[in-house]
């Protein structure tokens, strides 16, 4: 009476691997997970290129830039619900071969009129079919690369391409004044879970250097930026370290090579502001932020004397993200050659997920 579950247990005995679909979303991206345990980054890549354009040997995590075989990068969420139905599909078929042999007990067993002997599974029958791993809800920053052309989708910030492990300067430009824009954009609530958490003290000297750290992340992202355009210039020589951080050099540089620099990108007030902000940075960085009068002569700015502290504004961190923005614009726009025109995709966050 267990022939059939016999049999179903030797099929199964045979079986290595049991192949379980993954849906892709409604947009066509599957979710893909880092394996470093530290990382553990969800991202998405198109089923298309998954298929086209990816190696099996190597995928990039796109926020770690970490380098992985292509079957290393399941979610958690995959790998758990996958081996839920793994099991489900086991028992299901265990329980389907008991019931065959039930129902073949029962039929050549009938009642010889003094014992009645009968054979029944409990429970509802299952049924041994595998449905696809569901998919996570769709990601609005989609991208698609500048080099390879793969498209993934992502959270938050990603620097590098998960096909070809590129290392995109748009990209990482982008992440930055992201995350500069997020700390000025949530700094109320930062400062009300702080004063819940940690009271009034903390939560002002945070908060104020969230903005001071805000002033030299957007220098810091403008200077590597600079840079790396700059040095993709053919005929270019290497500039000094740090070159773009100065405005007068950085203009220059750019005059010397593509016959255009600040006066012509942004306005007249936006470049008095710019030096401001940068000086007001350097001030910080190097100086703990007192004024001296190397400051007062090369600022122009006429809020504070020497021996003052100077104060950094949600609207200063703003004002440079917004000035930086437009000038790197200005700079790819300049340098870019032009049968190499950046990617849109539609609906992108900012209007220009671009390369
Ligand atoms: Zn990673
Ligand atoms: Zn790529």
């Amino acid at each position: 009476m267990f022939r059939h579950l016999l049999r179903e247990m030797e099929d199964l005995s045979g079986t290595t691997s049991i192949t379980i679909p993954v849906a892709a979303d409604e947009r066509g991206y599957v979710d893909k997970e880092c394996p470093v345990s530290e990382c553990r980054y969800q991202f998405k890549v198109m089923g298309e290129d998954w298929g086209a354009l990816f190696h099996d040997e190597a995928v990039f995590c796109p926020m770690c830039g970490h380098e992985a075989p292509a079957t290393q990068l399941w979610t958690t969420e995959q790998v758990e619900q996958g081996r839920a139905r793994a099991m489900a599909y086991l028992e299901a078929r265990v329980d389907s071969a008991l019931r065959r042999g039930a129902a073949e007990f029962n039929r050549t067993h009938r009642s010889d009129g003094f014992l009645q002997v009968s054979m029944h599974v409990s429970g509802a029958p299952r049924r041994a079919v595998i449905l696809p791993l569901p998919a996570a809800e769709v990601l609005e920053q989609r991208v698609a690369c500048e080099k390879c052309s793969a498209r993934y989708a992502v959270i938050g910030a990603a620097f590098f391409c998960p096909c070809c492990g590129n290392n995109s300067v748009e990209r990482m430009f982008e992440a930055s004044l992201q995350r500069v824009r997020a700390r000025v954009e949530n700094l109320d609530t930062i400062r009300s879970a702080l004063r819940e958490a940690s009271g009034p003290d903390d939560a002002e000297l945070t908060c104020r250097s969230l903005l001071e750290d805000g002033l030299q992340h957007c220098v810091t992202a403008f200077q590597h930026y600079a840079e790396r355009r700059y040095r993709a210039i053919p005929g270019t020589a290497t500039p000094r370290m740090n070159a773009f951080q100065r405005l007068e050099e950085g203009d220059a540089l750019w005059r010397a090579a593509v016959g255009a620099g600040y006066i012509e990108w942004i306005s007249p007030d936006s470049q008095s502001r710019l030096r401001i902000l940068f000086e007001r940075r350097h001030l910080l960085a190097h100086r703990d932020g007192i004024v001296d009068d190397k400051y007062m002569a090369k600022s122009g700015d006429h809020v504070y004397r020497t021996g003052q502290r100077i104060v950094v504004t949600v609207r200063d961190v703003s004002e440079l993200v917004d000035i930086i923005q437009r000038l790197a614009d200005a700079i790819r726009a300049a340098t870019e050659p032009k049968d190499g025109a950046p990617t849109m995709l539609p609906g992108a966050e900012h209007g220009r997920d671009v390369l």
